[in-house]
């Protein structure tokens, strides 16, 4: 029998690809094949990848494609081809599905492109030796052959769960998971905007596979349903499901629509213990024009109220995106404020791409797009922002990850934001400039460096109240773990017979471990209640939080 190998190379180690497992379990379940999955990333060497291919020796090679990947997928094959001329190359996913015809002249070593969603077009693909089936194009003498796309599948339930119970309990990546498919907005720059339906998998379908991720003890579960909460009476089911058979230490992720929520969802949301949901809000701009243009709607007050109340126990991640119609830099800033003043763990601050299919390239004439033309196709400039704009706030992403993203730096930035800043958008543009300055951009620096250089930047400011910056920098910076080095503007102040005395009551198997696991410091600010006066503070690095202890 031929062999068939599923390649899905990942932007990250820590990310496991959902489509090939469904699309192996979906041709199993249906059929007598047997496929193998293999799985990288792209911060591995294409040789070693090609090696592996190579060593797996199948007959079919088929390649899940995405934006982050197309690059790299089309220089594997092309290799792969000169050292094994009879396989067969397929390519399957989102990057091709849109330019079809252009993939297939574009790189010769391609023989099949499967069009839309996989798993039916595959199981026919593999099954038939007539390829010329619906969702299946290819080149014949030079001549493109596409017979139309194959209908989606009706009911998901048909689909098997993805994961089996190895992976389950490997726990070591985030898992990814899908309830439903399709969405049903209209964002101008989405490629899930195109296909308007949407699909569900059935409640109890849901329930089952949800006490799969429970009982494994996985750390983390993605859901990708392009927007979670669509429907309230199976959102909010599947959530209370979740909250009946809680469980420590285990995050469930969802991108969600925060305008909707209405009183009911609000005071569910409050009874769910801390860090068990985690939300992606896509924001991308408060600004009237460009939210008209792009189709999108933020009731700015609403969405404000609904995420302050929230955040307190519920994870946030919100996105804001650079580069839309009628955005300049200016009215960027005010989003970014915004967003700042939601108090969430993360903002991801992205780049508009210019997707083929999606409305907003065909308004590239319109509003004078320029934007690369290879993935990952990020705009460059149009009549709105200037090239250098979006240079300074790329500048900029990079110190939103550094001082915020990070989340090691909460107590530092927020007080020099809320002293020497009008606004937090001045601060991370003027703490790039910094970097920029000292040609410090382009390099990859180490945590304690990331330290050294917010102090560096604070003296070259010359702003007043060094000191008391000095003790939430101090706090910032022991809230990380025990430190394995003390840098130059640490000046330890802790008693240390109190420390000992400390150690001693504790629980502790020896004093030497209760040292390593431990922290005593005297701040002479109090920089947890933010006001003048000492404090002492006992860190205790036992559990994944650093608990505080006051003295
Ligand atoms: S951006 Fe989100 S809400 Fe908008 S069309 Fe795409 S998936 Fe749907």
């Amino acid at each position: 029998m031929e062999k068939v190998v599923l390649v899905g190379i990942n932007s990250q180690f820590i990310h496991t690809n959902l489509a090939i497992r469904y699309l192996k379990n979906y041709v199993e379940k249906y059929s007598s094949l047997k496929i193998e999955l293999y799985e990288s990333n792209i911060n591995n060497q294409i040789q070693s990848i090609i090696t592996d291919l190579f060593r797996l020796n199948g007959n079919h090679y088929i390649f899940s494609t995405y934006i982050w990947n197309k690059e790299y997928v089309f220089s594997i094959i092309k290799e792969l081809k000169k050292i094994m001329p009879h396989i067969t190359v397929t390519l399957g996913g989102p990057e091709v599905s849109y330019n079809v015809k252009e993939s297939l002249i574009e790189n010769k070593c391609i023989d099949f492109v499967l069009v839309g969603e996989g798993e039916r077009v595959l199981l026919n693909f593999l099954t038939n030796e007539n390829k010329n089936q619906k969702g299946v194009a290819f080149l014949k003498s030079g001549e493109f052959v596409y017979l139309g796309d194959e209908f989606p599948i009706e009911n998901l339930d048909t689909i098997p769960f993805p994961y089996n119970d190895e992976e389950l309990k490997e726990n070591i990546k985030i898992l990814y998971y899908e309830s439903s498919r399709g969405c049903p907005f209209s964002c101008s720059y989405c490629l899930s905007s195109i296909d308007k339906g949407v699909r569900y998998l059935s409640f109890e379908r849901v329930k089952s596979d949800l006490k799969r991720f429970l009982d494994s003890g996985v750390e983390l579960v993605k859901f990708v349903d392009r927007t979670y909460n669509l429907r309230k009476d199976r959102y909010l089911g599947i959530w209370e499901y979740l909250l009946e058979n809680y469980k420590e230490g285990v995050t469930f992720h969802f991108e969600i629509n925060a305008n909707i929520f209405d009183e009911e969802i609000i005071a569910f949301l409050k009874k769910v213990p801390d860090g068990y949901f985690q939300f992606e809000v896509g924001v991308q701009s408060i600004n009237k024009e460009t939210m008209d243009s792009i189709n999108r709607r933020n009731l700015l007050e609403r969405l404000r109220n609904n995420i302050k109340v929230i955040s307190k126990n519920i994870h946030l991640h919100v996105d804001l995106i650079a580069g839309l119609p009628y955005d300049t830099y200016d009215t960027f800033k005010d989003s970014f404020d915004y967003v700042y003043d939601l108090d969430a763990e993360m903002i991801q601050l992205g780049f508009l791409k210019i997707l083929s299919g999606t409305k907003i390239a065909g308004e590239i004439e319109k509003y004078d797009y320029k934007y690369i033309e290879f993935p990952p196709y990020e705009v460059l400039s149009n009549c709105f922002i200037k090239y250098e704009e979006l240079v300074k706030l790329k500048n900029v992403e990079k110190m939103l990850d550094y001082y915020y993203n990070s989340e090691k730096f909460k107590y530092s930035v927020k007080f020099i934001i809320e002293n020497y800043y009008n606004r937090p958008f001045d601060f991370f543009e003027d703490i790039s400039n910094y970097y920029d300055k000292q040609n410090l951009l382009g390099l990859g620096h180490k945590v304690v460096t990331i330290f050294n250089n917010l102090v560096k930047f604070f003296e070259e400011k010359n702003f007043q109240g060094k000191n008391i910056f000095i003790e939430y920098l101090k706090l910032d910076y022991l809230l990380l773990g025990k430190p394995g080095v003390y840098p130059e503007w640490f000046i330890s102040n802790k008693d240390k017979e109190k420390y000992n005395n400390i150690i001693i009551e504790k629980d502790f198997i020896s004093s030497r471990e209760g040292y390593k696991k431990t922290e005593f410091e005297k701040f002479n600010y109090d920089v947890l209640n933010n006001k003048n006066g000492e404090i002492e503070i006992f860190f205790n690095y036992t559990k994944k939080k650093t608990i505080l202890e006051t003295f």
